[in-house]
């Protein structure tokens, strides 16, 4: 996430002046994650940072943030993006921070993506160790037979490793198509799409519908809501 020099966070959360943040730096008064910093070029992540004040009894902690969006397809799911394309994060309005997306969903890939200012869950969540499920629909082509999906459930080899046992579950059949449900809790780029290429059943189609314990509920693409406190408590 973007760093900023420490003066400016201070005084971006109410501190003092920005000069005053200086003099209170040079003077050994703050603290970065417990270590007294007294050089005036450092910069801070204010996600993950604790900044203290000696004396004033203050931590400066930037307001923690937590979006659960429906993303659409056809938005990419980056902070920016050099080309100028609508990102997930051009949907919030009235954000009070800069947000950040808890790992990607393809550009083409529909569904729940969680955003936030709070490094230390994105960090978290997107750690392998971790293993949060996360629950796919797939329009696949043709319908794959029980073999296929023993396959996945199995799991398979792709090129970059096997990957681990999926949960599927064939859901209907749609126009001679299917759709599948499928939960993996790895995050690896293009993943879904790469299984069901594996088997010879190209997605057409692709949604997340669940993270870990999380639903996309009755949003419909492009809305959102805030994670509730209780949410975010247990997703930690
Ligand atoms: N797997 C994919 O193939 N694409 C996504 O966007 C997410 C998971």
């Amino acid at each position: 996430m973007e760093r900023q020099r420490l003066q400016k966070f201070m005084a971006h959360a109410g501190v003092a002046s920005r000069r005053k943040c200086e003099e209170l730096i040079a003077a050994g008064k703050v603290k970065v994650n417990g270590k007294v910093v007294t050089e005036m070029g450092y910069t801070v992540d204010p996600s993950v940072d604790r900044v203290e004040v000696a004396g004033l009894g203050i931590i400066v902690h930037e307001k923690k943030e937590y979006i659960l969006l429906y993303k659409p397809a056809g938005v990419l799911s980056s902070a920016s993006d050099d080309r100028g394309r609508k990102t997930v994060v051009d949907l919030i309005k009235n954000a009070k921070t800069r947000l950040y997306p808890v790992g990607r969903l393809d550009y083409d890939t529909e569904g729940l993506i969680l955003l936030t200012n709070d490094g230390r869950l994105t960090n978290l969540l997107i750690h392998p160790r971790y293993k949060v499920d996360k629950t796919y629909r797939a329009v696949v082509q043709g319908i794959p037979g029980e073999d296929k999906l023993a396959a996945l459930r199995n799991g398979i080899m792709l090129e970059d490793g096997p990957t681990y046992p999926a949960r599927v579950k064939m859901l209907k059949q749609i126009n001679g198509n299917g759709l599948v449900e499928i939960t993996i809790h790895e995050g690896r780029n293009r993943q879904v799409r790469r299984m069901f290429d594996a088997i010879g059943h190209p997605v057409l189609k692709l949604k997340r519908t669940r993270f870990g314990f999380l639903e996309l509920g009755n949003l419909q693409p492009g809305q959102y809501r805030a994670l509730s406190a209780a949410e975010v408590a247990k997703l930690y």
